[in-house]
């Protein structure tokens, strides 16, 4: 029996991580949930899936939570804070924890988790991609299991010769290639991006999934995010990692080895596959998706990125070349840009703009350790938010 702790429970990985849960009774229980701000939702999770606790992000929001649960007959134990959301991720009662936080907020449990030596499905790509070696560090020092969940990492890790963190040279691997559906604005007139309404942008062809990472499709800076992860996680340099972009998105990715061969991992494009994949790694287990149909999908189809219609898939190669913490200083400017959209404070191609002005007037410096690490995250906020007004 494995026990598992979610965090970010109510988001778009969550509910898909509960739906393979569900599946599997004889094999997972929970030991806590966690959400920000949905406490109805998370009162209904912790109802059909009995967690020991219940982490939200306030007072306010514990309060209701408590009383929900009360109500309901439940035991829950509930908390709030980031200092909680450490404490069910590295306690005693889980050896599994499910990182789905998005962004830069998960950073401190994902870390935690690591640091406490858990198996770590980590789908908040934006812990890694701030935090790089002090994470794979702490994963490694402390016995932890690192097993990737956004898709296309769990598809490269399917391809590759299971002994994770050895140089990809040593086991003849060419190139690592990650591919992209494009997102929405694939094919849309550049010159008509900047008036792209946030419905537009959150509407993926292929998948579903919260608003940011929506956002993050659009621009590809989600696939510039992926870069700096694979590079993190594979140990491959930024020009043995290429980009390809695939509008179908059932090839996840590929392996490209030097006698040739091209390995890749396919499947409908719903994440419960590779959910599923690293719950039960090595072994397999049902996730509730569906055969891929090559017989109806008929065609794929391949074309190279577009650093014009894409200028964030640039910025985050230039920020992996960069070194220190220009990928947490990138990371940051985007969060806030993608926000400031979202509430229609700016347009669409302004987020790119932002980035690069954050990026040009604060240079990467080296890190020295995580106060460091989230000193200059606030201070890369504060010069976006300030840029913004400018
Ligand atoms: P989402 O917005 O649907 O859910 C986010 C979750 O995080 C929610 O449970 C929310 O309560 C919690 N949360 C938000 N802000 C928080 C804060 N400040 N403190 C604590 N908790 C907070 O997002 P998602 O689409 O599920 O994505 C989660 C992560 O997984 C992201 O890093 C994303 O890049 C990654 N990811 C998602 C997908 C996908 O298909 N959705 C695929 C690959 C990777
Ligand atoms: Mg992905």
């Amino acid at each position: 029996m494995q026990t598992i702790t979610i965090l970010g429970s109510t988001g778009s990985i969550g509910v898909s991580t509960l739906d393979v849960i569900a599946r599997h009774p004889d094999r997972y229980r929970v030991f806590a949930l966690t959400a920000h701000s949905r406490v109805a939702e998370l009162a209904q999770q912790c109802r059909q899936f009995r967690p020991q606790v219940a982490v939200v992000g306030s007072a306010a929001a514990a309060k209701e939570l408590a009383d929900l649960l009360r109500e309901m007959g439940l035991p829950t134990q509930v908390e709030y804070g980031q200092h909680a959301l450490c404490a069910v991720a590295s306690a005693a009662g889980c050896d599994t924890v499910m990182a789905a936080i998005v962004g830069a907020a998960g950073l401190e449990p994902s870390l935690a988790a690591a640091r406490a030596g858990k198996k770590l499905l980590l789908a908040n790509k934006e812990a890694l991609v701030m935090s790089g070696q002090m994470f794979m560090d702490a994963v490694n020092e402390n016995g932890a299991t690192l097993l990737p969940i956004d898709s296309e990492h769990n598809a490269i890790f399917q391809c590759l010769p299971q002994s994770f963190g050895r140089a990809p040279e040593d086991h003849g691997v060419a190139k690592i290639v990650l591919t992209a559906s494009g997102g929405p604005f694939l094919r849309r007139d550049v010159a008509t991006l900047e008036a792209v309404t946030p419905e537009e942008a959150v509407a993926h062809p292929n998948w579903v999934m919260g608003r940011k990472i929506s956002v993050d499709s659009a621009t590809m800076m989600n696939k510039g995010l992926e870069v700096i992860e694979a590079h993190w996680l594979f140990g491959a340099p930024a020009e043995k990692i290429e980009v390809l972009i695939h509008p179908q998105s059932v090839i996840h990715s590929m392996v490209s080895y030097v006698d040739g061969s091209l390995l890749a991992q396919l499947g409908n494009p719903d994440m419960r596959t590779p959910i599923a994949h690293a719950l039960a790694y090595p072994e397999r287990i049902a996730s509730g998706v569906e055969p891929v149909d090559l017989v109806k999908i008929g065609q794929l189809h391949f074309l190279a990125p577009d650093f014009q219609r894409f200028p964030c898939l640039k910025l985050a190669y230039d920020a992996l070349n960069e070194g220190g913490s220009t990928a947490a200083v990138l990371n940051a400017a985007n969060e806030v840009a993608v926000q400031a959209f979202l509430d229609r404070e700016i347009g669409f191609r302004k987020i790119d703009q932002l980035i690069h002005r954050v990026m040009d007037r604060l240079p990467g410096r080296a890190v020295s350790g995580l106060e460091d690490l989230l000193e200059q995250d606030r201070e890369a906020r504060r010069l976006a938010r300030d840029c913004l007004i400018a």
